[in-house]
């Protein structure tokens, strides 16, 4: 279907540049994007590799626009970013991703981690912990059911500022994720003082993994230093059978990619979490 492939909004992503008048326009629909209900969550699915089932899904902002078509994050989410709109797309994506969470758990579907990823702006919004707590209020989630997505870059930049956010989080019970594991060049040993829970090594690994032996030596020691740390390990991007073979064979828990689903509707990510694949 239309709404689930990645080459329709190939056009925005590469003829776009910064300055750029039709980017400026884009901008504007933004502001009214959220209200007009143009923008919707997709979930995509995350397998636990030694049992096959699905243990979370990631929370992926999707915006279809009503001239152009599916928008692609990586375009929008740097306009909201600089526009400041990132703080209220962002607090309804948290809102709409909990309560899809516990509309599942209250389905009597097995519970399973709801991760939202936060922009380096909403990481930085003074009343983070304040609407994180309201929005699990709010929808009735426990805290142990959500888990916040910040890119390494993201928690790198000012570490003391990261840890004292990430302990009032895990103070909260809610679980921390560093994205893009491995693009940010920072050690493992930088970020063992934060109270984290679970590692995704980037896509830009695992699409390397099977053609470069240096980087499957790579995955490994992150693999291993993970465990040594006590922290689960997903590998997102995963497309190739191959691919899952070898990090089934250095025992990564769990990962994430096309080899398994793509990206979801609620309604299909309903779907395929009641047919239990
Ligand atoms: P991300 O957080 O690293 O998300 C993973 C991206 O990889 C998603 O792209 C997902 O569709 C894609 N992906 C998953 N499996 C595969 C695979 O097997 N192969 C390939 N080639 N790609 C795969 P998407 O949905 O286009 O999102 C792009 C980025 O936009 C995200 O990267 C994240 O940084 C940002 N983003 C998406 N939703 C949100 C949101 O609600 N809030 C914020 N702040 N950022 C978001
Ligand atoms: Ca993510
Ligand atoms: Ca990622
Ligand atoms: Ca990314």
């Amino acid at each position: 279907a239309k709404d689930e492939g990645r080459n329709n909004y190939q056009f925005y992503t590469t003829t776009l540049g910064a300055k750029n008048p039709e980017l400026l326009t884009l901008e504007k629909s933004l502001r009214y994007a959220l209200e007009r209900q143009e923008l919707m969550v997709y979930y995509q699915p995350r397998i636990k590799i030694a049992t096959g089932e699905i243990t979370g899904m990631e929370a992926l902002l999707r915006w279809q626009h009503p001239e152009m078509g599916l928008v692609a994050p990586n375009v929008f989410i740097p306009l909201a970013e600089q526009s400041g709109l990132i703080i209220s797309i962002g607090e309804w994506v948290l809102r709409t991703a909990c309560s899809q969470n516990q509309i599942w758990q209250q389905a009597g579907l097995p519970p399973l981690t709801i991760a939202v990823n936060l922009s380096p702006k909403q990481f930085r919004q003074p009343k983070l912990l304040e609407t994180v707590a309201e929005i699990l209020a709010e929808t009735g989630l426990e805290a142990q059911f959500l888990e916040l997505e910040i890119t390494e870059t993201t928690a790198i930049e000012d570490l003391d500022f990261t840890r004292t956010v990430l302990q009032g989080l895990q103070e909260m019970g809610v679980h921390i994720s560093i994205d893009d594991f491995g693009t940010g060049h920072s050690s493992l040993s930088r970020l063992q003082l934060l109270p984290l829970h679970n590692l995704k090594i980037d896509k830009s690994f695992i699409q390397e993994l099977t053609t470069d032996i240096k980087v499957a030596h790579i995955v490994k020691a992150i693999v291993t230093l993970a465990r040594s740390l006590g922290l689960r390990l997903t590998a997102e991007g995963v497309e190739k059978p191959e691919e899952l073979d070898f990090l089934k064979s250095i025992h990564c828990e769990d990962v994430q990619g096309f080899l398994f689903h793509k990206p979801l509707s609620a309604e299909k990510a309903t779907e395929v979490l009641k047919s239990g694949r």
